[in-house]
């Protein structure tokens, strides 16, 4: 048991929170958590389900003497979500984000905190397609990466002791400047959730194709992409509306790319699909020998129901 921080207030209470949640406390790394919603339906649930041990109906009320603030509310929510808890930041406290984006999120949330605080943005690599207050779990976070993008001139003092507090729930931390970070995410997640859901769309839309075709022989390849499009609206629609350029020269490259495989099948080049897709298995390989999935074949799912 190592408590880091004396009261950690979580302003949203979905996935993310409730999962940190879980984690500290089994670990004992918050003296108290609390934390706060939008709705009354959320709030009520969390305190049905009790992972804080004080709900508030609003964020202002809950940052107070807390030496940890979480944003962890879509990328569009959070500029006023800073601005409300502006003013109501205990000196000393370290404010962090759990956003996808960082670059905007920065932008948005800085302006509205006083000097007196440690703004330390992070985005922990790690989720499902569930979301809200019913969706967390403690083991979330564990052998996955957490990015911190520290700005410059932060206490490193500070950056240490929420390094530490990831270490604790189960992550890798790493750092990264903010830009940087939004174009790797564009490339490792945002495009492609963007994929999937044109996928799934598009088998939506094929009509020559029966809708129950595609659930019944879904385990074809297309279940994988209903996975990533079952995730949550609002995170996503944020998500591309504040990484906006990065998403775009992704997406750029891949319709290029696109465009030179559909090419590959017309003329009948099969060297060329060949080598594209031996050199992209080489790139599973590489996820799995660094821990990110496992080799098991159909992702594990042979000899489950899942
Ligand atoms: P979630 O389960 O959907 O929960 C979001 C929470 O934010 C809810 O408590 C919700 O309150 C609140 N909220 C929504 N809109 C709001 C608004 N306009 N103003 C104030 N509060 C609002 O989301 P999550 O998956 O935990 O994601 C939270 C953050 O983590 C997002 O920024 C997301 O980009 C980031 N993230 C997500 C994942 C992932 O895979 N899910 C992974 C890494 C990072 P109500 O329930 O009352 O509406």
């Amino acid at each position: 048991m190592t408590q880091l921080y004396d009261r950690v207030a979580l302003i949203g209470l979905g996935l993310i929170a409730s999962s940190m949640a879980y984690a500290m406390r089994e670990k004992g790394l918050a003296g108290e958590i609390v934390g706060t919603a939008r709705s009354a339906e959320t709030r009520d649930i969390a305190r049905e389900i009790g992972f804080c041990d004080e709900i508030f109906d609003t964020a202002a009320e809950a940052v107070k003497d807390a030496d940890l603030v979480i944003l962890a509310v879509p990328v569009g929510a959070m500029s006023a979500i800073a601005q409300e808890i502006g003013p109501h930041l205990a000196a000393g406290a370290t404010v962090s984000d759990v956003g996808s984006v960082k670059r905007e999120v920065v932008e948005a949330v800085q302006p509205h905190l006083p000097d007196h605080v440690h703004f330390i943005p992070s985005h922990p690599i790690a989720g499902t397609e569930h979301s809200g207050p019913r969706s967390g779990f403690a083991e979330l976070f564990q052998n996955r990466f957490l990015l911190l993008t520290p700005l410059e001139g932060t206490d490193p003092e500070q950056v240490a002791k929420l390094t530490s507090l990831w270490t604790e729930m189960g992550s890798n931390v790493e750092q990264m400047p903010v830009d940087h970070h939004d174009l790797v995410l564009a490339v490792t997640s945002h495009t492609p959730h963007l994929i999937a859901y044109t996928m799934v769309g598009v088998a939506d839309d094929l009509r020559r194709v029966t809708d129950s075709e595609v659930i019944k022989y879904s385990a074809a390849g297309f279940r994988d992409f209903t996975r990533i499009a079952a995730s949550d609206p609002t995170m996503w629609r944020d998500v591309f509306l504040h990484n906006k350029e990065a998403t775009l020269e992704v997406l750029g490259r891949f319709t290029e790319e696109l465009f030179a495989l559909q090419r590959a099948i017309r003329t009948g080049d099969g060297d060329q699909l060949f080598d594209y897709f031996s050199h992209t298995r080489a790139i599973r390989r590489g996820i799995i020998e660094a821990g990110q999935d496992t080799s098991a074949p159909d992702f594990g799912r042979i000899g489950t129901k899942k």
